[in-house]
């Protein structure tokens, strides 16, 4: 099991991982704002390598799909045993498994998330993993997207990086989440910087005009031309905050 060090006083927001490719870890989650908070132990991540649990002389973690099939599946002894050990440092942390057949991943459920002890993810390979241990481990399925990965490992990259950003003390500034797209159901108005006029465009009149009324109200405005132009479901949906 390979640990990532915390150094506050404060009890860090955990992730534990189970995974055949820890070493893939933390990868991007090491840089940046999101890795700064690794290193100041804001948040922890730990790994555990699924093949540790492995079946015989080779660590067999697969077999063949029962009624037959393409591809192989991953045991549920051996991942209920992975999920056993990862669990004795992490009892309280709710557990899930990346897959394309999950609930979609949403802002809301990083916000749900990042506000509880942590989470301890599942990365799937092969064909994915033999259902009984679904049940019989009480596994949340969460999704990334309405595609296919060959492997969990970015799903949960991605997931951790989502919930992590938002744990008080790792964005500098508070400001720039709630103002963020999904932040109250809305997608972020454009964003301007210097210089003031690129290749003949200027920057919109009004983010010049140091009137912080005018400059909300644009925004405001620009958000939801946005969203109802690209995203029109979300304005019929709560809500994330
Ligand atoms: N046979 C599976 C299916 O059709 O649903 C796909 C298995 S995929 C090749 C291998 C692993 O990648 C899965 O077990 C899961 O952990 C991960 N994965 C793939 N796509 C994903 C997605 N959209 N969201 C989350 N995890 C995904």
């Amino acid at each position: 099991m390979a640990h990532f060090p915390t150094g506050t006083g404060r009890r860090p927001w955990r992730a534990s991982v189970l995974t055949l490719f820890p070493e893939m870890f933390p990868g991007p989650l090491g840089f940046s704002l999101v890795g700064q908070a690794l290193e100041a132990g804001i948040w922890s991540l730990t790994l555990q390598q699924i093949r540790e649990s492995g079946i015989g002389r080779h660590r067999a973690v697969d077999d063949t799909p029962a009624g037959g099939g393409a591809g192989m599946v991953m045991r549920a002894d051996v991942l209920a045993d992975a999920i056993d050990r990862a669990r004795v440092p992490n009892p309280d942390l709710p557990l899930i498994y990346l897959s394309p057949r999950g609930a979609p991943f949403s802002q809301a459920r990083a916000h749900a998330l990042s506000e509880g002890p942590g989470v301890m993810l599942l990365a799937g390979r092969f064909e994915g993993i033999d259902e009984r241990l679904i049940e019989a481990r009480g596994i949340t399925e969460i999704s990334i997207g309405d595609y296919v990965l060959s492997g969990g490992e970015l799903a949960a990259m991605t997931l951790l990086d989502a919930c992590v950003r938002l744990i008080p003390g790792v964005l500098g500034a508070e400001e720039s989440l709630s103002q963020e797209s999904f932040e109250g159901g809305l997608l972020e108005y454009p964003q301007y910087t210097k210089p003031r006029e690129w290749e003949g465009r200027p920057t919109p009149d009004v983010l010049l005009s140091g009137d912080h009324q005018k400059i909300a109200a644009w925004r405001r405005a620009e958000a939801e031309r946005i969203t109802r132009e690209r995203r029109p479901d979300l304005l019929r949906s709560k809500p994330t905050r």
